[in-house]
């Protein structure tokens, strides 16, 4: 008809489309994980808001989700009768891509060709949802209607066009339905038909068995009818929910399997990788509740941009109350996902209550704790390789909280690896330092630059160098922030090489160089004064220094003054 409008995709998008048409994914049957996931979020807003909103109209008497399937005509419908969708939300969530992505990520998506390895990097980092259709649909039909609005919206587009078409329906049941009009099925054996119903229910059982809405489906089963001679076989078709709607983070651990878990995981985080660590978590008590907590084994690409969320849902009493609530882990842990089921709390909590609430800061308190010392076990296993895994994704968020979070700074420290002059390609950490430390060595030396190769250039470091002292090699921007704020380890002080008077000599070499020192002071008199009264407008002092190897001079700042890297972050800021 004359309202169909037709729209074009972002060019990312249209991109990221073709890249799943033609994708090999290792895995195809998570498109229905995908669907399933966005319908049981639909159910939870739409609970969610009848509760906050006592005048929307909606009908929440029977939540649920449905498959059904058309053998004939090869197409599965996942629908739902949650919150629905408005035109202009159909545009922006399912028209454009959500997650926008860096310009970085951007670019990859727009050179990479289908099917090679990058591509399916690619879909596996941004976690497709919705788009994850085209890999098993030729086209894709989607017709929802908003709760409390009362026309639908048609959304529609075949695979591989760079356009869909939107339309505006008088009339559209409450919630959304996705139609796959789904590829011929060349495999003879039948294992990618998703019209079969043993593949639906093997699906659903793998990846959404603990989705608490029911998934439900009609399923046809053969009957014998009437005695003897009479016998006929007969059809009932019949309702069968697919899940056990088992909530995970109630089932004691031995009992749930690793599989489980991983799937549990990629529906709470939205991602596509698997946990690296998985920390379910019971308290019992004053305090009770039930978390299932994620370490994730990817950092997502927007880890550092202001619009990341954080990752930890608040169930009350296995009612989903919020995404993202940041009143539960601090900013440090953002890449933390997971659910945290309180039994305590009132389920009409707003983000204001939780602020002020005790138990809220006391259940924090303990996820932080618990995911520092999961962080610890993996620095102290015998086989590191998940603590360096973690550490190339998290480490730099992690020493946020150095900072931010002084009640842990003494276990942030312990778990944190830095690189050293004392090995190229092995970072340390500040225990392995100290072990080494000559009894001599007082202190902890490091310095911060934008680069290990300007740090060693750097003429700061020619005496530690001469002299064999290990000096870390701080190359991060957190770096910066925490260095100033964080002046011992263990009893040692944390100093800068960069700054004040860095004193490396033994008692003996001290009564030999003093001798010297006072010879070079007579010495170099004439040249210091000039040098003063030249440099007057520019430097506080002008003195010889024993720091110095190979370069004739070194600026040094003031213990309380800013490292040069910091004194140049504020300048290019304007400050
Ligand atoms: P994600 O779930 O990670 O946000 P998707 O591509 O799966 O990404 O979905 C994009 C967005 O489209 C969702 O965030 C949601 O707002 C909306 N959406 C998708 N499916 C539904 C649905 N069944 N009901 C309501 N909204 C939906
Ligand atoms: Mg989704």
């Amino acid at each position: 008809t004359e309202h169909i409008e037709h729209l074009e995709f972002q060019a990312e998008t249209h991109q990221l489309l073709e890249l799943m048409i033609h994708s090999v994914y290792s895995n195809k049957d998570t498109f229905l994980r995908e669907l399933v996931s966005n319908a049981s979020d639909a159910l939870d807003k739409l609970r969610l808001e009848t509760f906050r909103d006592k005048d929307l109209h909606a009908d929440t008497s029977d939540l649920h989700i449905e498959l059904e399937v058309d053998r004939d005509a090869r197409v599965l419908t996942v629908r739902d009768n949650g919150i629905g969708m408005s035109r202009a939300e159909v545009v922006d969530l399912i028209g454009t891509l959500a997650k926008s992505g860096t310009a970085a990520l951007r670019k990859q998506l727009l050179e990479a060709k289908a099917g090679d390895q990058q591509a399916e990097e690619l879909i596996g980092q941004f976690g497709i949802g919705f788009y994850s259709t085209f890999m098993v649909a030729d086209k894709v039909t989607l017709v929802t209607r908003k709760a409390g609005e009362t026309t639908g919206t048609r959304w529609e587009s075949e695979a591989g066009s760079p356009t869909y078409t939107i339309e505006e329906l008088a009339e559209a049941p409450q919630g959304t339905s996705v139609s796959l009009h789904l590829k011929p099925s060349d495999d003879e054996d039948h294992l990618f038909d998703y019209t079969q119903e043993w593949k639906l229910r093997e699906i659903v059982k793998k990846y959404s068995d603990f989705i608490a809405w029911p998934i439900r489906m009609d399923v046809e089963r053969t009957v014998m009818e009437g005695e003897g001679e009479d016998k006929t076989e007969k059809t009932l078709v019949e309702t069968q929910t697919l899940n056990s709607q088992k909530a995970l983070w109630t089932r004691p651990r031995s009992e749930v399997s690793d599989e489980e878990y991983k799937e549990f995981y990629k529906h709470v985080s939205h991602a596509w990788d698997d946990p690296l660590e998985i920390i379910p978590m019971k308290a019992e008590g004053t305090f009770e509740y039930q978390a299932l907590l994620f370490i994730p084994s990817h950092a997502p690409f927007d880890l550092f941009t202001r619009e990341h969320k954080r990752g930890v849902q608040l169930y009350v009493r296995r009612v989903f109350i919020m995404d993202n609530c940041e009143e539960l882990m601090p900013e440090y842990l953002r890449f933390v996902k997971g659910v945290v089921d309180a039994q305590d709390l009132s389920l009409n909590v707003s983000r204001e209550i939780l602020q002020q609430d005790r138990q809220i800061q006391m259940i924090r308190k303990r996820l932080v704790k618990k995911v520092l010392s999961t962080v610890k076990d993996l620095r102290g296993a015998e086989d590191k390789t998940k603590y360096w895994e973690f550490w190339k994704e998290f480490g730099r968020v992690l020493k946020e909280g150095l900072l931010s979070d002084p009640d842990n700074r003494e276990t942030i420290l312990a778990v944190s690896a830095f690189a050293s002059t004392h090995s190229d390609s092995e970072q340390t950490s500040l225990a392995e330092y100290v072990e080494r430390m000559p009894e001599s060595q007082s202190a902890i030396y490091y310095m911060t630059g934008e680069s290990r190769q300007q740090i060693e250039n750097s003429p700061h470091i020619e005496a530690f160098q001469a002299k064999g002292i290990e000096v870390l090699v701080l190359t991060d921007p957190v770096d910066e922030m925490w260095v100033g704020s964080v002046t011992e380890f263990e009893g040692k002080p944390i100093v800068s090489i960069a700054k004040g008077e860095v004193d490396l000599e033994s008692e003996d070499e001290k009564k030999e160089s003093e001798a010297l020192r006072e010879q070079q002071e007579k010495d170099f008199a004439e040249v210091l004064t000039w040098l003063q009264q030249t440099l007057d407008a520019d430097v506080k002092e002008v003195r010889l220094t024993n720091r110095l190897t190979t370069s004739p001079a070194c600026i040094v700042g003031d213990v309380f003054d800013f490292t040069p890297m910091l004194e140049r972050m504020y300048r290019a800021s304007g400050q």
